[in-house]
């Protein structure tokens, strides 16, 4: 069977790992040069991925069988509907049904029509005066969100980003004025406070099947300070939910997941690829940050190596609608993952800067590694504005596997940053620390 993987980041490294192991034939569709991606691919083809009749083109071509959509910007595009449209197969969400992702505002209102659990206080506006009559309300304590894409960097959250009614009129009026996320229009939502896990699942357009939670840490600094990122690392636990968490509460997360995609079924948007929730467990039980089309960038890196089962056949089932005829398993293992970002991330990162990896090394310390945004010249691997690679360390324990991790981590030389505290005992133990309060 040939496989096509759309994009070129850490997420589809490992996505195009468990497709090789599946024992699949690899072709890659992506922007950049990912090394790791080019050596396992059996054919790749360099281009933008949001450009539909291009990766049409290159699929035909190549006579692909079924295609996997790793980020989210190409399924905006519609990239999965085009190929579809094709006779191949695709096991990612069409536009429409991805639109639980793209459009902030839809997802919200698609939980209130259908009285789905984990719903927040929101509302969304075109007017800024309208905006912080709302704003004010709620007394400041809100997140203001643009309605569309921004690569998780676009939310400003009361307490962490901003503290003042001015400092939030202006960041509402510069969403709204500049059109950031592609609509001149901005979500306001009340301020949740607890801990925040990742739920991801495999769905068929009806059934899912959870995956092991993560967490992953957003904020670039150590103690989660500074801006949001793309996320810069994130880790799991062999149990299948986090030291913080009980079973209850991934239940809840679970429940919230099935019955979004029947409201989507209901709404004509069958859903069928990977689905991942955001949520916050707050003193109120699980609510929703926000729901994602595809697997989690890195959250993916902390599950698909830990899947016993064939990955492209739980692919095909998704697109067959035969998830429930088939058996899913993950072994019991944690695991840790950071990512080394180019110096300055986040701000002025350092772009072209040479990074020196010694993969034999990172090997025998028996860490795994995933390339993401780096391009590969003449052998040498350089930086560009995004995140350059993924470490995951895989042991019984979270210490053991943050450990491994770390070892590895000196295998890679450059003008870099890693948030080293993510995975630690102590990070891990503020955690459960701050859930305990937050119960109380
Ligand atoms: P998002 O792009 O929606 O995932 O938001 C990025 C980050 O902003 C999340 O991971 C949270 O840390 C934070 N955030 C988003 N919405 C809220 C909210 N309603 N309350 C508190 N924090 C939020």
């Amino acid at each position: 069977m040939r496989v096509l993987v759309i994009g070129g980041g850490a997420r589809e490294h490992a996505i195009c790992s468990a497709v090789v192991e599946s024992g699949a034939q690899l072709y890659s569709f992506m922007k950049n040069s990912n090394p790791g991606i080019k050596r396992i691919a059996a054919d790749y083809f360099l281009h933008d991925e949001k450009d539909t009749s291009k990766v049409v083109e290159y699929a035909v071509s190549r006579k692909i069988d079924m295609a996997i959509i790793g980020p989210e910007a190409p399924e905006e595009a519609g990239v999965g509907n085009a190929l579809q449209e094709s006779g191949i197969k695709v096991a990612s969400p069409t536009r429409e049904a991805a639109e639980i992702e793209t459009n902030k505002e839809f997802m919200r209102e698609i939980m209130k029509k259908y009285s789905i659990p984990g719903s927040v206080r929101c509302e969304a506006f075109s007017d800024v005066a309208e905006a912080m009559e709302f704003v004010e309300e709620m007394d400041g304590v809100v997140a203001i969100k643009p309605i569309g894409l921004t690569g998780g960097k676009g939310v400003r959250v009361y307490g962490d980003h901003f503290k003042t009614l001015k400092e939030a009129k202006d960041y509402i009026g510069e969403v709204i004025e500049k059109g950031i996320g592609g609509q001149h229009r901005v979500l306001i939502e009340e301020k949740l406070m607890g801990e925040e896990f990742t739920l991801q699942a495999f769905c068929d357009g009806s059934t899912i099947y959870p995956m092991p939670a993560v967490q992953d840490h957003k904020r670039l600094l150590p103690d989660d300070r500074g801006p949001n990122t793309g996320g810069m690392g994130s880790y799991s636990h062999k149990s299948g939910i986090l030291p913080f968490m009980n079973s209850n509460d991934y239940e809840e997360a679970a429940t919230i997941l099935q019955k979004i995609v029947e409201a989507l079924r209901r709404e004509g948007r069958e859903y069928r690829g990977v689905i991942y929730g955001q949520f916050m467990l707050t003193g109120e039980g699980v609510k929703v940050i926000e729901i994602n089309a595809r697997f989690g960038d890195p959250e993916a890196m902390n599950v698909l190596p830990i899947l016993k089962t064939n990955f492209v056949d739980i692919c095909m089932a998704m697109v067959e609608g035969n998830l429930n005829r088939m058996k899913i398993g993950f072994e019991r293992k944690s695991t840790v993952c950071k990512y080394v970002v180019p110096r300055g991330y986040g701000t002025n990162p350092v772009v072209g800067a040479k990074i020196e990896v010694d993969e034999k090394a990172i090997r025998r310390e028996g860490g795994l590694l995933f390339y993401a945004s780096v391009n590969e010249v003449n052998r040498n691997i350089y930086t560009t504005t995004s995140r350059s690679l993924a470490m995951v360390g895989i042991a019984d324990e979270i210490e053991e596997a943050e450990r491994i991790c770390e070892r590895c981590l000196k295998h890679v030389r450059g003008d870099v940053f890693i948030r080293h505290d993510i995975g630690t005992e102590e990070l891990i133990k503020k955690r459960i620390t701050h859930m305990e309060q937050i119960r109380l």
